[in-house]
């Protein structure tokens, strides 16, 4: 119901003063370098008195997510692709370039670029570092941390978190946000087979394929329908189950390449997982990290560490629990996952985010609530983290 008074009032105040939220026009250049842009001052708006309330996060939120047919990332379609993803990181470098870029920092299985996007400053002491679309079929979350990304560009001049205006936030703060760790696996689970190109990478999925339908792990007579749950890299092996974090002691999942829960020949063996792993080393003052996927509504924070690192994270973690209303789960679960790694290996905060609810890949029609959960997730960790007190 809050939802639909907010878009109401949104809509109220977009026919009777289109200034007054002061959103970005989305098709001219925002730099950052303007400073007669606050709202307020307007004469015409004077009169009207809006609430103060309307230049709020959430009410700019509603607005951003009611206005997606005129934004860079388009959240009408569910399979956004890696070449989408290419072309809007492009689009928001040349549109924002003083507040953003990306780069390449390695290449997958199938050779595609693995990029790193970073947002705010670089030259900030704390840094929040983001990983999302690690297993093929969780595909919404390069969609929600693409569109995190567009969100906090558009409204760097006016938006705020609590207060906090986000110029300010991000000027003492960076991210570096990698929006498709597998991008191998998504365009697999998208697209199929013919999203390969190679004819041994290709055969390698065809094997496991094979193997998969042998063992009665799919009832699929097409291989495409069968690849639409498909999780591993190109190999067949599970990045999130490849990081040197108590490799040995995973024995729950696959003993040969499959489409979910392989850990690899040995840990380490994919050029995905080195590339992320040698990313996060080269990367000075990371303080935290937030490994993005679906599905559950809940928050993974024990791996095993210990104190005090095990208490900051589950501090952090609470914070985003209460934000997001996703529940704190604390059973501890050492899987040679990206964030084990960052915690056990680096002693990084590091908190897996399980967005949406369903079975993945999840229908688009879940995508409103993985939204409204977490748009704000990168700006209450940059004020968490990064915010002077
Ligand atoms: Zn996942």
């Amino acid at each position: 119901m809050k939802r639909i008074c907010a878009i109401f009032l949104v809509l109220i105040l977009m026919l009777t003063s289109a200034s007054c939220i002061h959103l970005e026009p989305l098709e001219t250049e925002s730099t950052g370098e303007t400073t007669d842009t606050q709202p307020i001052t307007d004469e015409s708006t004077e009169e009207t008195e809006p609430p103060p309330e309307w230049l709020d996060a959430t009410t700019a939120a509603h607005a951003f997510f009611a206005d997606a047919g005129n934004a860079t990332v388009d959240i009408s379609k569910r399979e956004y692709s890696y070449a989408e993803m290419e072309e809007d990181l492009a689009i928001l470098a040349a549109r924002y370039p003083k507040l953003f870029s990306y780069r390449s920092f390695g290449k997958s299985v199938a050779g595609r670029e693995l990029y790193v996007a970073t947002l705010g400053n670089p030259n900030a002491a704390q840094k929040l570092l983001v990983s999302a679309g690690i297993h093929g079929r969780e595909y919404l979350t390069p969609l929600l941390v693409m569109k995190q990304m567009e969100f906090l560009l558009a409204h760097y001049e006016n938006g705020d978190y609590q207060g906090m205006a986000y110029a300010d936030l991000f000027a003492d703060c960076c991210l570096y946000m990698i929006p498709m760790s597998n991008p191998d696996g998504i365009m697999l689970s998208q697209a199929g087979i013919g999203s390969l190109t190679d004819p041994d990478q290709r055969a390698t999925v065809q094997a496991v394929y094979e193997e998969d339908f042998r063992k009665g792990y799919t009832s699929q007579t097409d291989i495409n329908e069968y690849l639409k749950y498909w999780k591993a890299n190109a190999n067949g092996v599970d990045l999130n189950r490849n990081f040197d974090a108590l490799w040995e002691n995973y024995r729950m999942g696959e003993p040969e390449p499959c489409h979910k829960n392989y850990k690899g020949p040995e840990p380490m063996s994919e050029p995905e997982t080195r590339a992320l792993a040698a990313l996060t080393d080269s990367l000075s003052g990371v303080v935290a990290v937030l490994c993005i996927h679906s599905q559950g509504e809940v928050l993974y924070w024990d791996c095993g560490q210990e104190d005090p690192l095990r208490a900051q994270t589950y501090a952090f973690t609470d914070v985003i629990g209460d934000r997001s209303g996703y529940e704190l789960i604390r059973e501890q679960n050492n899987d040679a996952s990206y964030s084990d790694w960052c915690a056990l290996e680096r002693d990084l905060i590091a908190v897996t985010v399980e967005t949406g609810k369903g079975l993945c890949p999840l229908d688009l029609d879940k995508f409103e609530a993985i939204w409204f959960d977490n748009y704000d997730l990168l700006a209450l960790s940059a004020a968490y983290f990064c915010a002077e007190e």
